[in-house]
């Protein structure tokens, strides 16, 4: 299915009704670019090459650029320039910074790219104010150099290590920081590959990504070793389907995780961000209680929560409101407290209180309502 279509607000506009299909029955919700271009640096990859043919196996145009240089996303407003960026996969070659990898906590000891950009619209998007220039998104044609890579880092723990609940876990790699992976897995094939290339490391590793779509067929049945962990980001009703476009319904993503679990692999959870709306206790139960019956009567799973209250930056916020002007996602600076963040920059947090008493009642209610589920993090 392509992604939902947006009004100008970039709100949700209801796509076709699946409702009544069985989970196991219905087709996963797939993105199709409206433009597919790949650079002449990309081609020279063989990862690039199996992206074209992939992209191209699908009825999609791959455009071959002249040069290195992305052109052609700018609109004559930034409102176009948004439509046509969101609506573009670029074939390219990491950026060489991008191999120096960056420790990542809480989530990981390492954050590793494999594209940058995602086609869905969250309202409150986590890559606003992050990335530069227009949200193209960008998926890597040299994968395999990427992945080698990588074996410099084994061993050199930064959180799993020092976290005597993750210390099974080895070298953590994070692939999910700036873009979603289940999004644009059919048309690059790239997690699969990772996937595969951790399940045959020596080592005691683990690749990490979250996501918020559910298309995970063909994950099911690969040898993975135990070496992957895939989480879904999940939300209470009212926000996912008030500020999520254009990704997978949340009882589509827990029946993903649900497969996952089934095949061996560990699993999680990304609540977030967790938001305070006048009856948060009354939805998120309602989502916690959906949860449990996911995974339900799943032998040995091995299930994770991770906490992430809502926050704002200015320049988010101002990037937000840019994409979404009318959005109803609360960023009311008034009602937050300011807090500095690494290397100083500003973010808007819920107040103390507010914050110790989400922190209390979803520690207390996972536990009892999902007690194989252990936290990692509350933040
Ligand atoms: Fe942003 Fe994640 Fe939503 Fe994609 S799925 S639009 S990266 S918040």
């Amino acid at each position: 299915l392509p992604a939902a279509p947006h009004d100008a607000s970039g709100e949700r506009v209801p796509i076709r009704d699946l409702a009544g299909l069985a989970p196991a029955a219905r087709p996963a919700r797939r993105w199709t670019p409206g433009r597919v271009v790949a650079t002449p640096a990309a081609l020279d990859h063989p990862h690039g090459q199996r992206i074209v043919e992939r992209v191209q196996a699908q009825g999609i145009e791959v455009e071959h650029l002249r040069s290195n240089r992305l052109t052609g996303v700018r609109g004559q407003t930034d409102r176009e320039t948004y439509a046509r960026a969101k609506a573009t996969m670029a074939i390219v070659v990491s950026p060489p910074s991008r191999r120096d990898l960056q420790p990542i906590a809480p989530s990981a000891d390492w954050r590793v790219d494999l594209a940058e950009g995602c086609p869905a619209h969250c309202q409150y998007c986590y890559l606003a104010g992050s990335l530069s220039g227009p949200p193209v998104t960008r998926v890597y044609a040299d994968l395999d150099d990427i992945l080698a890579g990588l074996a410099a880092y084994a061993g050199r723990g930064t959180v799993t290590s020092r976290n005597a609940r993750r210390a099974d876990e080895g070298t953590t790699f994070e692939a999910s920081c700036y873009t979603d992976p289940l999004a644009l897995e059919h048309l690059t094939g790239s997690w699969r590959r990772a996937v595969q290339h951790f399940a045959d490391w020596d080592a005691p590793v683990q690749l990490r990504w979250t996501t918020k779509y559910a298309d995970v067929g063909t994950f099911v049945g690969l040898p993975h070793a135990g070496r992957t962990r895939v989480r879904f980001s999940v939300n209470c009703a009212p926000v996912s389907e008030r500020f999520e476009g254009g990704t997978a319904r949340v009882p589509d993503r827990l029946a993903a995780l649900r497969r996952l679990a089934l095949d061996g692999y560990p699993v999680g959870l990304t609540i977030a961000p967790i938001i305070a709306l006048p009856d948060w206790r009354e939805r998120y139960g309602e989502l916690l209680d959906q949860v449990r019956a996911a995974v339900d009567g799943v032998p040995a799973l091995d299930l994770t929560a991770e906490l992430i209250t809502h926050r704002f930056t200015p320049g988010s916020k101002e990037v937000l409101l840019g994409w979404y002007p009318r959005t109803r996602l609360e960023m009311d600076e008034e009602s937050r407290t300011r807090k500095h963040g690494k290397f100083g920059a500003i973010k808007y947090v819920y107040p103390r209180d507010t914050m110790a008493e989400l922190r209390e009642w979803f520690t207390a209610e996972l536990a009892a309502r999902v007690p194989a589920c252990r936290i990692l993090y509350w933040t």
